[in-house]
This record gives C-alpha cells, structure tokens and sequence, in this order.
C-alpha cells in the first residue's frame, strides 16, 4: 500500500551559526539556531517521511535534550531514518518540499540540496524536490527571522491494514 506523509519545521536565524539547508552550507551572514545543525529543510523531509510510516517524529527519535544529537549532522539523521522504514518494509516513492526563506537566494544551492538529500536515503535526484519561496515580506520569514520548511513524502509498502495482525 502506499501512504503519505507531511513535515514542517522552523528555527530562527541567529549571527553566530553556519546556514545549513538540504547538508549544504550556504554562505550567509546568518545561521540557524537550534540543537542539532539546524537544518530546516532535512528536518521537515524527516517528519514527513517518518509521518508517511506513522512512526513518530523526529523528536521522538532524535530528542533534543538527548547531548548525542547537540550539533548534530541532520543528513546523517535522515540517512538513520531511511534505514529506519527500510527496516519496516517502506520504500521512499517521491519526496516535494519547499523553503520559505527571504534571503539567502537558494535556486543556486538547489541541486546540490536534492543530491545530498537523495544520496543520503539511497534514491535518484529526481525522486526529490527542493523548491522556494518567499513570503513577499510578511511574517517572521518575510523579516528574515527565521526560516520555515515543509515537506511530503510517498512511501510504498509496511504492512497492509488487512493482514497487519494476521
Ligand atoms: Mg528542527
């Protein structure tokens, strides 16, 4: 069978941190501020792929209060969790996503986005899609305070509702 799954996450933007959106490094003035890298992006593709397999979400997987996940590498969080649905019998269809960021531009970052995005989970670069946008000004994006993401996923296969206690 095949399910879906949606993920949406924000981190504000402070001076003193690396802007890290998809495992790239973008130069910026600013950061994301958060426990792990901050990677909006990775982590909205997380949650949506972990929601499609309705296990949780990433702070029930990677707690923040968890010392193990401070700085954390959140591509090499997303690569434990395709290893994760791989072990529950889902396989990633399709992966869409969208940034809402003001500045920096991230058409030139895109492609670089999506093959670090699709190496990590063992799929081809046209199974994943970075898109973004900007709020035209309004809103804690608009004034560049920060950074929000969503994302869906496709999953086929886990169990099928008819057998799954069978
Ligand atoms: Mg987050």
């Amino acid at each position: 069978m095949q399910r879906i799954g949606i993920g949406y996450d924000v981190h504000a933007f402070v001076s003193d941190r690396p802007l890290i959106l998809g495992g790239v490094q973008i130069p910026y003035e600013k950061g994301l501020t958060g426990h792990s890298d901050a990677d909006v992006l990775t982590h909205a593709i997380m949650d949506a792929l972990l929601g499609a397999a309705r296990l949780g979400d990433i702070g029930k997987l990677f707690p923040d209060t968890d010392p193990a996940y401070q700085d954390a590498d959140s591509i090499e969080l997303l690569r434990q969790v395709g290893r994760l649905l791989l072990r529950e019998g889902f396989s990633i269809v399709d992966i869409d996503s969208v940034l809402m960021i003001e500045e920096p531009k991230i058409s030139p970052h895109r492609d670089e986005m999506r093959k670090r995005i699709a190496d990590a989970l063992d799929l081809p670069m046209e199974a994943v899609g970075v898109k973004a946008t900007t709020t035209e000004q309004l809103g804690f994006t608009g004034r560049g305070e920060g950074v929000a993401a969503q994302a869906v996923a496709l999953l086929d296969g886990g169990a099928s509702p008819l057998v799954s206690n069978g």
